[in-house]
C-alpha cells in the first residue's frame, strides 16, 4: 500500500494506457476472428416511404454474436475496427452480405421481395481505392442492380478524408446511391449540400426526436433545404405520432424508428407500415362512409 501510495501520477497513468492498449488489441483480435468466423450478423430496419406508407428499403446494421457476450452493439467495437484496416474487411463483408440477402429476400417472394438496402461504410474504408472494387464485386456477385444499394457515410469523413469526394462520385457513376448519415452533427453547412455528391439526406436522431420545437423547424427547413437541391431526406430515429405528423406536414420523404420497427435479424423483418392515423380508421369505419 505504502508502495502504491509513493508511485508517481505519470506511472499509474502508464499502467492505465497500457491496459486499456492490452483491451483495445485483444477486442481487435476477437473481431478478425469473429468476422472470420461468421460471429458478425446484419440486422435490417425497414425504412418506410412517406408516400406510400410501405417499406421501401431497410438499413443493414451490424451485431456481433461474441461468444460469452451475447449480441455486441456495433458502438461497442465499430471504434476499435475503425483504428485499422479491419473495418474495411467489416464493410466488404456487410457489402457482399446485405447485397446476397435482398437476392435471398426476392428469391423467397412476399413483402421482402424487390427492397433495396443501405450500407454503413466508414471514412477510413471510403478513403480506400479498393472501396469502388469491393461495391462493384458485392454487385457483380449479386446480381442486384446498382440503384438497389445505397452507401451511408458520415458527415464528418467528407471533410477528414481528401480521396472521399472522389470515390463517391464513381461510386453514383457506377448507379449505387450515396446517403450523408446524422446529417446536422457534422459541420456541414446547407450550402455545401448542392455541391456535395450525395442523394439523400438522413437527419439525425437528435433532431428528429428531441421534441425541443426549435429543432422542429430545423428539421423543416432541413427537408426543404434538401429538397431545392433535389435530394431525398430520411428522419431518422421516429419513436412518436407527434414526430410522424410533424414529418409529413414537412413533406419529408422517408422514415426510420422504433414507431416503425426496430432493427431485426433478416428472417424476422416485418412488413412495416406508417401507421394509419386515428381520425382515418373512424372515418374509414363510418357506417354508411
Ligand atoms: P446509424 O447508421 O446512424 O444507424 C442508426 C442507429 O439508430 C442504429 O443503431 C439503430 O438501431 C438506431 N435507431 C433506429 N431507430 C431508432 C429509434 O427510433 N430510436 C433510437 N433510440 N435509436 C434508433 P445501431 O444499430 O446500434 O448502430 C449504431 C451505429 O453503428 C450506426 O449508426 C452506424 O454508424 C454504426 N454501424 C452499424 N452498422 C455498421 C456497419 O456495418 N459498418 C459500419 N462502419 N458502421 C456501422
Ligand atoms: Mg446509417
Ligand atoms: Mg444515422
Ligand atoms: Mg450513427
Amino acid at each position: 500500500r505504502a508502495k502504491a501510495a509513493g508511485r508517481g501520477v505519470v506511472e499509474v497513468f502508464d499502467d492505465e494506457l497500457r491496459a486499456e492498449l492490452a483491451a483495445r488489441t485483444e477486442l481487435e483480435h476477437a473481431l478478425r476472428h469473429g468476422l472470420e468466423t461468421g460471429e458478425l450478423v446484419l440486422y435490417y430496419q425497414p425504412v418506410l416511404d412517406l408516400e406510400t406508407g410501405r417499406t421501401k428499403s431497410v438499413e443493414a446494421l451490424v451485431r456481433w454474436q461474441r461468444p460469452g457476450h451475447g449480441l455486441v452493439p456495433p458502438d461497442a467495437f465499430i471504434p476499435v475496427a475503425e483504428a485499422s484496416s479491419l473495418v474495411c474487411d467489416l464493410g466488404r463483408w456487410a457489402l457482399a452480405e446485405a447485397t446476397a440477402q435482398l437476392v435471398r429476400w426476392d428469391a423467397e417472394g412476399g413483402h421482402r421481395a424487390g427492397l433495396e438496402v443501405a450500407v454503413n461504410i466508414s471514412g477510413r474504408h471510403l478513403a480506400q481505392a479498393h472501396l469502388l472494387d469491393d461495391v462493384t464485386d458485392a454487385l457483380a456477385d449479386s446480381g442486384i442492380a446498382p440503384s438497389r444499394l445505397t452507401v451511408e457515410i458520415t458527415e464528418t469523413v467528407l471533410v477528414d478524408e481528401p480521396l472521399a469526394l472522389e470515390h463517391l462520385r464513381s461510386l453514383r457513376e457506377l448507379g449505387v446511391r450515396v446517403a450523408i448519415d446524422d446529417f446536422g452533427t457534422g459541420y456541414t453547412s446547407i450550402g455545401q449540400l448542392s455541391r456535395l455528391p450525395v442523394d439523400v439526406l438522413k437527419i439525425d436522431r437528435s433532431f428528429v426526436s428531441s421534441g425541443d420545437a426549435g429543432h422542429t423547424e430545423l428539421v423543416k427547413l432541413l427537408i426543404s433545404a434538401a429538397h431545392s437541391f433535389s435530394l431525398g431526406v430520411v428522419a431518422e430515429g421516429v419513436e412518436e405520432d407527434t414526430q410522424l405528423s410533424a414529418l409529413l406536414a414537412a413533406s419529408c420523404d422517408a422514415a426510420q424508428g422504433y414507431l416503425f420497427a426496430r432493427p431485426v435479424p433478416a428472417a424476422d423483418l416485418p412488413a412495416a407500415e406508417v401507421p394509419v392515423a386515428a381520425d382515418a380508421v373512424a372515418i374509414a369505419a363510418e357506417p354508411g362512409a
